[in-house]
């Protein structure tokens, strides 16, 4: 059914030696929806996406993608599987031009060449990438990788999109235009995205749920509008005394 979760996990915990980092997490994300997931410094978010994408794998809990089950699966499995994910510090081949590197990625997934470059062609222009299209991915501007970086993801055809900080760096017109395109891909092509970003004026606009994490657990979970003014919410940001978070006005902190 259409409206059946992409991704649904359960207790799904990871620990590092004393620490929890991930903390019996239980997460439903619905395709064509963008799931916004925040929380301060430390909180687990880069570390349940490298769970959900396979790069570690879980101290205990399932992680349920469509039908298929992907706790102790590989990284290239769960990828196959259909679950994208950009890093943090994206990972592109500096040596290729940007064409080339999206081509790559769909080949990596299965495309002949011929299906590859018509793919590339696609998300070059999804990404609104066109002019630097045969630039060196090394010689690229920031936020062109940051697309970049998305568009090799869209070429393999993701049911799940994991977004860990994508709109890091850029400027507010970079970020306004970034949030346009995820919106409209992610509705148009039924992708269910999880978006993390430290701009909760960003994720707020994108997200129809947005889940709050705090030393490993959810510590909320809603419409932006109640994420907004919940105090336990505002609570964690001021409790870590995080200085770096731009947006903290639009979660109820200079109420
Ligand atoms: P976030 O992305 O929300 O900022 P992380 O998931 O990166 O948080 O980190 C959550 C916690 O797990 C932090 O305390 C971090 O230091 C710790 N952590 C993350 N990865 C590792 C690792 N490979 N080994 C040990 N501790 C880790
Ligand atoms: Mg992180």
């Amino acid at each position: 059914p259409a409206d059946a979760p992409q991704l649904v996990t359960h207790n799904l915990t990871r620990k590092f030696d004393g620490l929890t980092a991930v903390d019996n997490v239980s997460l439903t994300v619905l395709p064509g929806r963008i799931t916004g997931l925040i929380g301060p410094n430390g909180a687990g978010k880069s570390t349940l996406v490298n769970l959900l994408s396979g790069h570690i794998s879980p101290t205990s809990g399932d992680i349920q993608f469509g039908d298929v089950a992907l706790a102790g699966r590989s990284a290239e499995a769960i990828a196959r599987a259909g679950l994208a994910r950009t890093f943090q510090n994206n990972r592109l081949f500096d040596q290729l031009t940007l064409r080339e590197n999206i081509a790559v990625a769909a080949i990596g997934m299965g495309l002949t060449r011929r299906e590859a470059a018509a793919r590339a062609e696609r998300e070059i222009l999804a990404m609104n990438l066109t002019a630097d299209a045969e630039r060196l991915a090394g010689t690229l501007p920031y936020g062109a990788r940051k697309r970049l970086d998305i568009a090799r993801c869209l070429a393999g055809e993701p049911k799940l999109l994991l977004l860990d900080e994508p709109a890091a760096g850029m400027n507010p017109d970079e970020t306004a235009d970034l949030g346009d395109r995820i919106a409209a891909i992610a509705a148009a092509r039924g992708i269910a995205v999880v978006l993390i970003d430290h701009d909760l004026e960003f994720v707020n606009r994108l997200s129809s749920e947005i889940v709050v994490m705090n030393r490993g657990a959810i510590l909320a979970r809603g419409t932006p509008a109640e994420i907004r003014k919940n105090p336990d919410v505002i609570e964690a940001y001021i409790g870590t005394g995080e200085t770096d978070v731009p947006s903290l006005p639009t979660i109820g902190v200079s109420a």
